[in-house]
């Protein structure tokens, strides 16, 4: 198809989220040309604003739990509120959208025998048994909690994408994303990363759930989307087979508890803002680290970007978008 152009057209939904802003850069800079389908529920326009008006990219506005017509190469399915506090808003419509829209985004690459990627989770772990988590391990997740909304939803996104792959020969790409934190992050989606910086830098306290030392490990967002393209680009497998579909955990190993990140927040932003202990939420995981020997492996990647210089980085953001005088 479309011999004439050797330029991908790429389809990134969710692409007005955090992530996807960062992914459609990348996308831009090395020449492709891409849609971006969002629905504006946890994204902004703003977070696409400086590229409105480039040639090469095209909004969207679109719900992924309708159906979707448009011609494309790849797929990048990103689409779905990230943070406990959005998703939880309306789980009902977290659900469909993670199990609506992967149908309706596998339907669309199904008809054009279009590559495409899923922005998975390490949620799919639970609170993990095993650690640090492993690809194989199969995890450890209640169904009927309030996280289950979104950890199920992305559980069934993975089942389908895995169903497409065998039933229908389709090019899947799974990504198990960990925690990823950067620029453009909501200020107030509730996120560990975005919360702590915010209360720093406006002198209010800062809130520590149960004792802080639960742990989770930080990804700077340039490094996931580093291998967020590494992985899309492995090549087909012989004779027109699929290739390598994951999945695949992507993060940072280095593993920090909530409290020591605290400190670092604090100590990075000169505030004088003071920790306090709140409830630790419902199903709130105790650790969290990926295993990413087989990113290592496959995709020659590894984060390189340490916690302090990618909060300083982040840091910097929200004070240039923080209201003058704050
Ligand atoms: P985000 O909330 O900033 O971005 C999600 C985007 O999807 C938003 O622009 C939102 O408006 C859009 N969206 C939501 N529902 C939609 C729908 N029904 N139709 C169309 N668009 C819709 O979150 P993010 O951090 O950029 O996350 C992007 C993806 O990566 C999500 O699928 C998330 O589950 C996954 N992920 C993120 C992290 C992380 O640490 N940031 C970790 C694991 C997985
Ligand atoms: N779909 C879509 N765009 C397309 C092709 C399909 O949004 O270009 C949707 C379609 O609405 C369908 C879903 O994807 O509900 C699944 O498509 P599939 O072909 O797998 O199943 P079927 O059409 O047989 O239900
Ligand atoms: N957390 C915290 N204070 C906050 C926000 C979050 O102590 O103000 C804790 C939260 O309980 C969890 C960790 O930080 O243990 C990461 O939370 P986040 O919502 O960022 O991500 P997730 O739980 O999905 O990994």
């Amino acid at each position: 198809m479309r011999q004439y152009n050797p330029r991908k057209r790429i389809l990134v939904t969710g692409g007005a989220g955090f992530l996807g802003s960062h992914l459609i850069e990348r996308l831009l800079d090395r020449g492709d040309e891409v849609v971006c389908a969002d629905n504006l529920f946890t994204g902004t326009k703003s977070n696409v604003e400086h590229l409105l008006t480039h040639p090469r990219f095209e909004f969207m506005r679109h719900d992924v739990t309708f159906p979707l017509y448009v011609e494309v190469d790849q797929i990048y399915n990103l689409a779905c509120p990230a943070s406990p506090i959005h998703y939880q808003h309306d789980p009902v419509q977290t659900t469909k959208t993670s199990v609506h829209g992967a149908i309706n985004m596998l339907g669309l690459a199904k008809r054009l025998r279009a590559r495409i990627f899923q922005a998975s989770t390490s949620e799919v772990y639970g609170d993990p048994a095993v650690h640090p988590q492993p690809e194989s391990y199969w995890g450890s997740v209640n169904p009927i909690g309030p996280r289950s909304c979104y950890d199920e939803g992305k559980r069934c996104a993975e089942t389908l994408f895995f169903d497409y792959h065998r039933q229908h020969g389709l090019d899947i790409r799974v990504a198990r994303i960990f925690n990823t934190y950067g620029p453009r992050m909501h200020p107030n989606d509730g996120r560990v990363v975005s919360n702590f910086i915010m209360q720093a830098l406006n002198g209010e306290d800062i809130t520590l759930y149960g004792d802080g030392q639960q742990t989770r490990s930080f990804c700077f967002v340039d490094d996931l989307i580093e291998a967020f393209i590494r992985f899309m680009d492995l090549p087909a497998g012989e004779n027109g087979q699929p290739g390598f579909p994951g999945p695949i955990n992507l993060g940072n190993p280095r593993e920090f508890t909530i409290r020591q990140l605290a400190e670092q927040v604090i100590d990075l932003t000169g505030s004088k803002s003071k920790l306090v202990l709140r409830p630790l939420p419902a199903d709130d995981p105790k650790q969290r680290q990926p295993d990413i020997s087989l990113a290592r492996s496959m995709l020659n990647w590894e984060p390189a970007i340490a916690l302090e210089a990618g909060l300083k980085k982040t840091i910097a953001y929200f004070e240039s978008v923080l209201p003058s005088g704050s």
